[in-house]
């Protein structure tokens, strides 16, 4: 599986031998009435195509509750990442990003043209290790990618001040972190642009979809020209011109008025889903001290200050050999326990569109011993319950 974001061994999702315990998936995503009827609104207003009702108010919900200055929705994370790199970047210059993160951060620079620069990850924090991004820095180092693994805010502190250092633009990938926050300001607001996800593997959802966040109002009507086609159609909707033509390059980035009203829905509720996604990490995280304590497995590490949205809970196993194990036994028993990260220095389109800087030991360590259990809101504490136990059981018979 050298192209996936993540994995499970071939008899995920299958119930275990007896046929009793329904499977417990990874992720499933929660749907409630609102997005029925936001949706039906949508559809009877007959206003269905980007820039209707529902997109005006999901932006500015979502603006509001970061306190960004402007927020544009996407039809994804990657589609944000691209118009970040087509507002920063001409060809041939270099963007910093950690090899330890999904493809999606990655092709979006490439296909402005940038030579990608990997860098290694932190061990304690998976984020991007700051001191490999300050020697990574070259006078054609053009923009930095702070990746919020798993919702946990990175050394945003350390990463602007080497973007400054060095004329970069600090760019958040912010697609696990919509509901975190540091130090109580929300991430995705720390950068002059950031990327969140609302694919239906994220906290909140609307199947596919994302949305970029303009902290530098500068930046905000080339950002619009870029989301439409390269075309200043948004001025001449709000009668500042006469005419519109096509001014630069972009596309068709702007998500229709239907995915707006589904995502408007699960936005409404995010302070809910991420309190009950916070309750099911804690409880893991309890239930794994002592295993953690035994040396058989280490849990994550939230640094002082982050306020995570309980986007993934992650277990480090001692090595490659024991998370296969691990993940075979979970999976048999219907349970949908995941790796992540299949590294992208070493992928075949990493290797051609970007190059490794400095060491990348931490990033092949993490990525062979990591696993993801199942934590959404189509669970019960009883299904928790059965991964909690069957994990237990599991690292007990690995080590
Ligand atoms: C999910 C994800 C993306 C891509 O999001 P899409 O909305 O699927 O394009 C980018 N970066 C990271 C870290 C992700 O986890």
């Amino acid at each position: 599986m050298t192209v996936a974001r993540s994995g499970t061994t071939k008899n995920a999702g299958a119930s275990d031998k007896d046929g009793q315990a329904p499977p417990v998936p990874l992720h499933k995503t929660h749907i409630d009435s609102n997005e029925h009827a936001y949706v039906r609104d949508a559809m009877q207003r007959g206003r269905v195509g980007a820039y209707g009702d529902y997109t005006a108010r999901t932006e500015q919900l979502i603006a509001r509750r970061l306190a960004a200055p402007r927020v544009l929705l996407t039809h994804s994370c990657t589609a944000a990442l691209e118009i970040a790199a087509l507002l920063t970047l001409q060809p041939g210059d270099e963007v910093i990003l950690p090899s330890f993160t999904f493809a999606g951060t990655a092709t979006a620079f490439a296909r402005a043209g940038a030579q990608l620069v990997f860098v290694d990850i932190d061990p304690a924090t998976l984020n991007i290790d700051v001191r490999a991004v300050a020697a990574a820095v070259t006078g054609r180092t053009r923009a930095i990618v702070a990746v919020h693994y798993a919702g946990v805010a990175c050394d945003l502190a350390a990463l602007k001040s080497i973007a400054a250092g060095a004329s970069a633009v600090l760019i958040e990938d912010a697609a696990h972190s919509f509901g975190a926050s540091f130090d109580g300001r929300p991430l995705g607001t720390f950068a002059p642009l950031a990327a969140v996800s609302f694919h239906e593997t994220k906290n909140v959802t609307s199947g596919e979809g994302g949305a970029l966040v303009i902290n530098d109002p500068a930046l905000t009507m080339r950002a619009q020209i870029v989301r439409d086609r390269g075309t200043n159609r948004d001025q001449f909707f709000r009668n500042e011109i006469d005419s519109y033509t096509w001014v630069e390059l972009g596309s068709a980035f702007a998500p229709s008025d239907l995915i707006a009203a589904a995502l408007l829905a699960q936005i409404e509720r995010v302070d809910e889903i991420t309190a009950v996604r916070r309750r099911f990490w804690d409880r893991y995280h309890a239930a794994f001290s002592p295993a953690e304590r035994a040396g058989l497995a280490r849990r994550p590490v939230v640094p002082a200050g982050a306020q995570h949205n309980g986007h993934i809970y992650y277990l480090l196993l001692p090595d490659a050999a024991r998370r296969r194990t691990f993940l075979e036994s979970l999976n048999r028993q219907g349970i949908g326990a995941a790796f992540h990260y299949v590294p992208l220095h070493s992928s075949p389109a990493g290797l051609r569109y970007g190059r490794a800087s400095g060491s990348l030991d931490t990033t092949e360590d993490i990525a062979a011993r990591l696993v993801r259990l199942p934590l959404h809101l189509e669970m019960s504490e009883h299904d928790q319950s059965r991964v909690i136990d069957a994990a237990i059981r599991a690292l007990g018979a690995a080590s």
